[in-house]
């Protein structure tokens, strides 16, 4: 590799925690009460008040993966059920169908947007469907006027995977507050806000709010700080349900309290980066990543280039030429499709999904970050350039 102490490896990813972040992790930790409590609390009053409706539950959870399995089970759903999501995303989304004893169906994306196809999705529909969960990918917003349509149309429940959509808007109005059932966001080291781990399922319906509330904590109907902060100390609780242990700690919450607050400032360097990248590959045998509707809001969670078919290297050698100049890239995503999992207890064959399967062999995530600097946005540019040229 070309490094040096001048030109440092600009790796794929970094997290951008601030000062604030920090002191109030150690306010956390000083305080007496590190698990699920006062910091939590306020990170979903905070993160309802982003999002802009009072009607809006918001859950900390400790992953997207979690809120996901949650949403899904306050639904209902289980064995014998059908849910369809895309191929097109980490395991994470479809996983969750299987923890319940329900099947995953996995349709292709639309090559323009690669996010899930709502065509594809319409027919893959059988009698035993009953959820689809889009992916807003790389942070541009799936067609949900199209999709929620479709669903209202066949009765079925919608559960976004908003990993990569914070913020994103959809026809104006931010994902989290569109017409679905739930909407999980993530906050993964690498997602546009961290806590480290952890996510956030928001909900309009009370008595889905009040399922996950009590399935996120062990089936038990109050949690510990309610219990050792009420009026009148109470020992006493109850277990309803089997729950699970998917409570955020109050040491993440104090991450995310402030990374919140940074949320439409990281966005925006996000974009600008992104902005960045797309006039400097312009002339080069590549698609840029698309752009999302007039007046809308790309999260740019990822910028995803494809390689043009007159490109002189394969995506491999891409990756690897970047390397060699000190660029950590990624690949999002292997579909779900060639995982041997999902291939082959469904019996998946890359032809039923021409246009993910195509986008996979020519894509390849850069690296976009508020902790880059110009200098290293050039870097990258320079030598894809270069490479590619
Ligand atoms: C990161 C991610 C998840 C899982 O998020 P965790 O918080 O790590 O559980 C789910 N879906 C997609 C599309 C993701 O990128």
């Amino acid at each position: 590799m070309t490094t040096t102490p001048a030109n440092p490896f600009i790796p794929f990813a970094l997290p951008d925690i601030g000062d604030d972040e920090i002191a109030e992790v150690v306010d956390t930790l000083k305080s007496g009460w590190i698990t699920t409590g006062p910091k939590t609390r306020r990170f979903e009053e905070d993160f309802s008040a982003f999002l802009g409706d009072a009607g809006l539950h918001a859950m900390a959870v400790n992953s997207a993966t979690a809120g996901l399995h949650l949403a899904l089970e306050a639904l209902g759903i289980g064995p014998g059920d059908e849910v369809i999501t895309t191929t097109h995303t980490f395991t994470a989304t479809a996983e969750v169908v299987r923890y319940l004893g329900a099947d995953v169906v996995l349709v292709d994306i639309d090559p323009a947007t690669l996010c899930i196809d709502v065509a594809a999705v319409e027919a893959a529909i059988t009698p035993r469907t009953k959820a689809v969960m889009p992916v807003h990918y790389a942070g541009l917003a799936a067609d949900m006027t199209a999709l929620l349509a479709l669903a209202r149309r066949h009765g079925l429940k919608v559960v976004e995977d908003a990993a990569h959509a914070l913020p994103t808007t959809c026809g104006g109005q931010l994902v989290g507050t569109l017409a679905s059932d739930a909407s999980v966001f993530s906050f993964y080291a690498n997602k546009t806000m961290t806590t480290g781990e952890g996510g956030m399922v928001v909900t309009r319906d009370a008595e889905i709010a009040k399922r996950i509330q009590v399935m996120r904590l062990h089936g038990i109907n109050r949690d510990a700080f309610d219990r050792f902060t009420a009026k009148v100390p109470s020992w006493y609780y109850e277990v309803t349900a089997p729950g699970f242990k998917y409570n955020l700690t109050d040491i993440a919450s104090a991450m995310g309290i402030h990374q919140l607050k940074r949320a439409r400032a990281f966005q925006q360097a996000r974009a600008d980066m992104a902005a960045r990248y797309d006039a400097a590959f312009a002339n080069l045998p590549v698609i840029t990543p698309p752009q999302p509707l007039p007046g809308d809001t790309h999260a740019w969670h990822l910028y995803v280039l494809r390689l043009a078919d007159d490109a002189k290297l394969t995506r491999d050698e891409l990756i690897e030429g970047l390397y060699a100049a000190g660029i950590g890239c990624s690949v999002h995503y292997i579909p779900l499709h060639l995982q041997p999992y999902w291939r082959d207890r469904y019996q998946l064959q890359p032809q039923q999904f021409p246009h993910s399967q195509r986008a996979y062999e020519q894509m390849l995530s850069l690296p976009l970050y508020t902790r880059m600097g110009p200098a290293e946005v050039q870097r990258v540019i320079d030598a894809v350039r270069s490479l590619l040229d």
